[in-house]
């Protein structure tokens, strides 16, 4: 098995990411995330905390919470969604602004953002898979059939590529851009240094609104070992991380006052892969035989991917089916080289 990665391993969302490894709320997606925890608890190298740190879902307002509690307690009851407000929620969060609302949920586990790629890539390179760093690589197609990848100016055959090139997938197989369902929602990440980070992962309600297309940002704050990662924005243009720092603190503060004197450490921008609806595109693609895809993974990535990395290897190897709720061929548009 060879990789072929154009940067560094870890370079793109992969490795900047929140590092919220959380429920998904999405019925197929959490499927893949249940199997994630389980392909995390045996991942040497990565440690997954024994339990959740809890997710805050936040708010000023308690009905948008009520009514999401509700449909969660309805569809995930196992997320045991509590509703929590004044004295109770200052004794869970000590540090957040007075007036606000929670919706408590059991899920949310920080780890550090890179950290799980980097273990997989550990365990590929010890099983003997050649990882080269550096080098992009694009589908080498003759008559309707994979031959393997042109990397530079080298061919490398392969009976079956596998492209999984996050939010540039869609360019990566097919350079017209008529096959395009998936695309880029650029995030920024702030990392702070707080003297009380929060113990929960914070975020402020409407993520679901936001993934779904509507441009602009959304208070997210996740403490990992040594990091605060504060978040983050969804935007259709790759922006300046640093220009947007100011405007995440300033309005994280509304959230935890103790942000707006908070020390910044970096800002980091990556590019979530959004796909047509919000599900990532597994299996084989348009009329090519031997090209697969699996990406279109959206805010979920580390929460669900490693399962859908799975399914996708194992389909390859001819043991599994891609349900249909996940199969690439869900994008209409085909397209044939
Ligand atoms: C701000 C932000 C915060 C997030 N927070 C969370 C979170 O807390 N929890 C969560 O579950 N998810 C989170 N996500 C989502 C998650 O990070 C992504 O869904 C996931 O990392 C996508 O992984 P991927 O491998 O599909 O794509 P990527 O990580 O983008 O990797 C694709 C790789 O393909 C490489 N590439 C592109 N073209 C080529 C080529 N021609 N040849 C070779 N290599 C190529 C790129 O260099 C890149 O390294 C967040 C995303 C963002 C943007």
């Amino acid at each position: 098995m060879e990789l072929f990665e154009r940067d560094d391993v870890a370079a793109a969302a992969s490795g900047r990411n929140s590092g919220s490894v959380q429920h998904p709320f999405d019925r197929v997606l959490s499927e893949l995330h249940a199997e994630t925890l389980r392909h995390y608890r045996e991942l040497e190298g990565f440690e997954l905390p024994d339990r959740p740190a809890g997710v805050l879902m936040l708010a000023g307002d308690l009905r948008p919470l009520e009514s999401a509690r509700a449909e969660i307690a309805r569809l995930w009851p196992e997320l045991r969604p509590a509703l929590v407000g004044g004295r109770d929620l200052r004794r869970l969060e000590p540090n957040l602004a007075r007036g606000l609302w929670a919706c408590r949920l059991e899920t949310g586990y920080p780890v550090r953002p890179a950290a799980a790629t980097l273990a997989f890539a550990g365990r590929a390179r010890r099983a003997g898979a050649l990882l080269h760093e550096g080098r992009a690589a694009w589908p080498w197609v003759r008559s309707g059939q994979i031959r393997g990848v042109f990397a530079g100016h080298e061919r490398c055959a392969s009976g079956s590529v596998l492209v999984a090139a996050g939010p540039w997938t869609p360019e990566v197989i097919d350079p017209t851009r008529t096959w395009s369902p998936i695309e880029p929602v650029w995030g920024v990440v702030v990392e702070v240094r707080l003297a009380n980070p929060p113990r929960h992962v914070l975020e402020e309600a409407g993520v679901e609104d936001v993934a779904a297309g509507a441009a602009g940002s959304l208070f997210s704050l996740v403490s990992t070992a040594g990091a605060v990662s504060l978040g983050s924005t969804f935007l259709a243009e790759e922006p300046d991380p640093r220009a947007w720092a100011a405007a995440l603190r300033e309005a994280g503060a509304a959230f935890v006052p103790a942000l707006r004197d908070a020390e910044v450490v970096r800002a980091r921008a990556c590019a979530r892969p959004q796909s047509l609806d919000g599900r990532p595109l597994v299996g084989p693609v348009g009329e090519v035989e031997g090209l697969w895809v699996a990406a279109g993974h959206g805010p979920w990535g580390i929460s669900a991917g490693p399962a859908t990395s799975r399914l996708a290897a194992d389909a390859i190897l001819g043991r599994r089916r891609i349900p249909a709720s996940l199969a690439a061929s869900r994008a209409t548009t085909t397209y044939a080289r």
